[in-house]
Order: structure tokens, then C-alpha cells, then sequence
């Protein structure tokens, strides 16, 4: 009999989202009239910005002629877009990235989840909790729950960042602007774990797709703003919450060239050329329409527009943040981030609160402890929904007698 990675049986069963719907299915069943308004789910609900929509529209007509009919394209990206991403969204921030350190892919989920092809089973690996579950589970994939996973608490009086290791961990995801917390790491903080990380050796896998949610010029928008980065980490970064990607699957991850480990036989060997190795073994590239879509959002009127919509979202997370101060309720994030982290009054556990709040408020969020055992008593909001359901449902939130 074949055998399979039984690992994938200690995966924690119940996905969160799932066990969201069932709840929410199973409430409108019984209260049909009952309008429900969604702050859970982190996908975006504006249309793409016209200026990439325009740019696919070429895209395709380019696929019905045969002088500029594409097939296979080359599995790192085209190099018109790492060019812009290279020369946009670093060198004219002050980072020096060059083109063939990107490397354009479907999606962070997918790259930060199948980063761990190209990482040695030894490593300790430090998570924080609460986390984004894609880095949890593509580790048990792969060690099962193993005591090499390592997880970093990450609580309220250390206002949602991580304390540093005890125990030095190989590698160490981290996640700025956080996804649930929707807290930030200033430039200070984020050197103590550049600083960390040169000094124990260890990689930083640093997951920045909300960068474009910072509002404050203090916060750093990428890793490699800090001196040393490109020595000990590697960046993830989406187009699907900034320019509305979630349904068209764009992203790219940079593996400087300074980044190099010690194989067990003492010799040296890039991130850069072992990354560059997976990819073209195990993906295709992003699609052309795809990355002609991606390269629009570079455009002038592409930037404007996607500022528009980052502004658009923010002004939600303004309202929420203002109608939860009047409250007087505790909360995180919200301010160079989509998310709100909420303590749920009363000392309410996270599915007590859900319940209630879908059930007194009619409103569906998504309750902390989805996210790690250290999100037990907090709720995440989202701002992704339009101006009137957002005001609605904050509305609601100020008028419940809690
Ligand atoms: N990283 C974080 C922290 C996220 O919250 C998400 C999506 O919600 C992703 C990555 C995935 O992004 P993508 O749509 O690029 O796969």
C-alpha cells in the first residue's frame, strides 16, 4: 500500500474560514431577513483600477496575433516588470534591489508557503502567536508538529510583537504590517531583529504584503531599509491587497544576492540561485496578461490609483478605529493597516464574541484564537468592505448595549 505524508493529518482540521461560513450559514437559515454586513474575511471588494484593466485588455489582443503571441514566459517574471518593481517600489525608496533578485510569482500564499522547498528539515523555525496560518501549516506539512517549530507569543503588553527568542531559532517569519494584529515594527524594532538575525545566523522571511497600508514615513515599508537585510532576509510581497490582485494572482518575493548559508559541508551556496532553481523546476511564471497587469499598477495613473484605493480602505479602518474609541473598547491596529485587533469586551472568548456579534449586531468578523492560542480573547476587523456597510456596521457597534 502507498503511503502518505501523514503529516498532513496533524494539520489543525477545522479551517478557520470554513468554520466562519458554517456559523454564518447556519444563522441566515434561521433569519433569513437578517442583513448581514462581512468585517471577516481579508479579500478585497473594489474592482481592479482601469488603467490595469486596460493594460490586460492589450494583453490579450497581443494573444490573438501570432507576431505577439506569448507561450511560455520566463519562470522568474518578465523582465519588464522586475525591472519596474526594481526600480518603483526600491531604488527610488532609497533599496538597492536589482531585477534578477525578484522573482515574480501567483500569489505570497504560494511563496510563502513553498519557501520551505529550499530549507534544510534541521532548521528551528520561530512563528509568532497569533500568525497568518499559511507559515504554521506549511511546516507541519512538513515536520508534522514537531518541536523544531517554535512559536513566539505575542501579546498584549508587548503590544503584539514578538519578544526575542530564548533559544535561537535557524529561521524566523516575520509578518510587518501584521496580519491579524494590524500592528507595525518601527525601524528600531526591526533592526533588533536584523541585528539578531546577522549575529545567530539565522534567515528572516519577512512577509510584507500590507506595506502599501503604511501611513507613517517612520515605519519601514521593507526589510531592506534596514542596514544588513539583504544579508539575512528574504521579502514577500502581493498586488492583491494594494491593487486588488486577490482574484487575478500576482506577487513577487526578493532573494538578495548577499544572501548566503553554509552547507553541512562548509561550502557557501545563494537563496538567490537555490530559489531561482525551485521556481523553474516547480512553476511556470505568472501569466503574461497577469504581469502586464502588474507592470500598469507602476504606471503613473496606476499608482494614483491604487494610492485611491489603499485610501479608500483606511478611511474604513478610520471609521472603525473612531466608532471603537467612543466605545471605549481595546484595540490594535487600523492605523497603517487594514486590520483591527479588538480585545472582546468583557473578557468574552473569541467565539463567545463572534457569536454574539453576529447574532445581536447581525455583523461577521473573525475571532482570534483562529489564528493561534494567543488570540484567544481578541476579534480581527477588516476594512475591506464598502463606506456604507462599514458605517453601518460601526453604527450597529456603538449602538449595542454590551
Ligand atoms: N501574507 C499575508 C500576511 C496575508 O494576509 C495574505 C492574504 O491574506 C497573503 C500573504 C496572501 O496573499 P496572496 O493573495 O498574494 O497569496
Amino acid at each position: 500500500m502507498f503511503r502518505i505524508n501523514e503529516n498532513y493529518l496533524q494539520l489543525n482540521e477545522s479551517y478557520l474560514f470554513s468554520a466562519i461560513a458554517r456559523r454564518e450559514e447556519k444563522f441566515s437559515a434561521l433569519h433569513p431577513e437578517a442583513n448581514i454586513i462581512r468585517l471577516g474575511i481579508g479579500d478585497v471588494t473594489l474592482p481592479l483600477p482601469p488603467s490595469v484593466i486596460k493594460a490586460m485588455h492589450k494583453a490579450v489582443d497581443e494573444m490573438a496575433e501570432k507576431e505577439t503571441f506569448r507561450g511560455y514566459g520566463p519562470d522568474q517574471g518578465y523582465g519588464f516588470l522586475r525591472e519596474k518593481i526594481a526600480e518603483i517600489d526600491f531604488r527610488q525608496r532609497g533599496t538597492d534591489i536589482s531585477p534578477d533578485e525578484i522573482f515574480v510569482g501567483d500569489g505570497s500564499k504560494s511563496d510563502t508557503g513553498n519557501i520551505t522547498d529550499i530549507l534544510g528539515e534541521d532548521n528551528i523555525i520561530a512563528i509568532t502567536d497569533p500568525v497568518y496560518p499559511v507559515y504554521l501549516d506549511s511546516n507541519v506539512m512538513r515536520l508534522g508538529n514537531s518541536s523544531k517549530i517554535m512559536l513566539l507569543s505575542c501579546g498584549e503588553k508587548n503590544g503584539f510583537l514578538p519578544e526575542m527568542p530564548s533559544q535561537r531559532p535557524d529561521v524566523i517569519y516575520l509578518c510587518y504590517p501584521n496580519n491579524p494584529t494590524g500592528t507595525v515594527m518601527n525601524r528600531t524594532q526591526l533592526k533588533q531583529w536584523v541585528d539578531y538575525a546577522l549575529e545567530n545566523k539565522s534567515l528572516i522571511l519577512f512577509d510584507a504584503a500590507y506595506e502599501a497600508f503604511i501611513r507613517d514615513r517612520e515605519i519601514p515599508r521593507s526589510i531592506y531599509e534596514i542596514e544588513g537585510a539583504k544579508k539575512c532576509a528574504i521579502e514577500f510581497r502581493s498586488f492583491s491587497k494594494n491593487a486588488g490582485f486577490t482574484g487575478v494572482r500576482c506577487s513577487y518575493t526578493v532573494a538578495p544576492k548577499a544572501l548566503a548559508a553554509r552547507t553541512a559541508a562548509g561550502g557557501e551556496v545563494l537563496l538567490n540561485s537555490l530559489w531561482n532553481r525551485r521556481q523553474s523546476t516547480k512553476f511556470n511564471g505568472a501569466p503574461y496578461i497577469v504581469q502586464r497587469a502588474a507592470e500598469a499598477v507602476y504606471s503613473p495613473e496606476g499608482q494614483q490609483e491604487v494610492g485611491e484605493m489603499v485610501a479608500y480602505y483606511m478611511r474604513n479602518a478610520e471609521m472603525i478605529r473612531e466608532g471603537l474609541t467612543q466605545k471605549q473598547w481595546t484595540f490594535f491596529g487600523g492605523e497603517n493597516s487594514p486590520y483591527i485587533w479588538l480585545k472582546c469586551p468583557g473578557g468574552m472568548d473569541s467565539w463567545t464574541f463572534f457569536d454574539r456579534l453576529l447574532e445581536e449586531r447581525h455583523i461577521v468578523g473573525t475571532p482570534g484564537v483562529g489564528f493561534g492560542s494567543k488570540g484567544e480573547g481578541y476579534f480581527r476587523l477588516t476594512a475591506f468592505n464598502s463606506h456604507d456597510k462599514t458605517a453601518e456596521a460601526v453604527k450597529r457597534i456603538k449602538g449595542w448595549e454590551l
